[in-house]
């Protein structure tokens, strides 16, 4: 079985710290075959320090550098597109002169409020609302984009979620939001795109984002295609849980898992 982690980020994401070298020896060490950079962009993103892309020269000048001293490891080079609706003509022109292997379009900002911050987002909300608005937010994300290559984290909204509930509530599931996850898997597949497995979701929610009841729903739908992603922003926790998603997946009657390069797709059977 081919190991790929393709969520990660370096010191080249503003909230990164590992080295591109780092995560290199480490993702050999772990016995990951592939692994792929998704540095992050975030256009606009209201708080300070965040909209901070990489420099571009320097970063693709380490990747190639880091290529040539892991001969072992393919490294791909890719973005998490926080996507945010106020900057996409500026995003994807960005990505355009961009030669990338793999676009992860993600989705961190609900109505200009990253969830994270959780003080301002869920205040005034239930949870119902809460999770409700980000699945609509997320549809209208996904359905306006059509270049990209897989869907990030859906689900995300969980992960911050002050409310006193029980450990089973916390994930983002399909009955939450039927018809806003209908229409975002429903247009992945149409275009033939992945629906990422984040497997950061087992310690942070205690299961991988989407919960299984949304990848249930994507097989249902038609969908096969896969990427899984440890989100790693340090060394310790790079390809966390991948074989443990792999194999939820495969159970659940997943088919395919991808790699890229220049944005081209290879497939395995899961
Ligand atoms: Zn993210
Ligand atoms: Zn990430």
């Amino acid at each position: 079985m081919r190991l790929m982690d393709y969520h990660t980020h370096t010191n080249h994401s503003m909230d990164g710290k590992q080295t591109i070298r780092e995560l290199c020896a480490s993702m050999l060490a772990l016995g990951a075959a592939e692994a792929c950079l998704t540095e992050h962009i975030e256009p606009g993103h209201p708080e300070p320090g965040i909209d901070k892309p990489p420099v571009w020269p320097d970063w693709f000048a380490e990747i190639a550098a880091a290529r040539r001293d892991f001969p072992e490891l393919t490294l791909r080079a890719g973005i998490e597109i926080g996507d945010n609706p106020f900057c996409r003509e500026a995003t994807r022109a960005l990505l355009d002169s961009l030669p990338l292997d793999f676009r992860l379009l993600s989705l961190h900002l609900v109505n200009g409020i990253d969830c994270y911050d959780a003080a301002a987002y869920y205040k005034g909300k239930t949870r119902v609302q809460a999770y409700r608005e980000y699945a609509a937010a997320k549809a209208e994300s996904v359905c306006a984009w059509e270049d990209f290559d897989s869907v990030a984290h859906i689900g995300y909204v969980g992960r911050y979620a002050p409310y006193p509930m029980e450990p089973e509530d916390r994930p983002l599931q399909y009955r939450d939001a039927p018809e806003e996850l209908d229409a975002l898997l429903r247009h992945i597949i149409r275009l033939d795109k992945c629906l990422e497995i984040n497997t950061s979701g087992y310690d942070s929610i205690g299961c991988p984002m989407p919960h299984p009841s949304i990848v249930r729903r994507y097989i249902e739908l038609g969908g096969t295609c896969f990427t899984f992603g440890s989100d790693a922003h340090t060394t310790d926790r790079d390809m966390k849980d991948i074989r443990r998603g792999m194999e939820e997946v495969r159970a659940l009657g997943g088919k395919w898992y991808c790699g890229f390069e220049g944005r081209k797709r290879t497939a395995y059977r899961l």
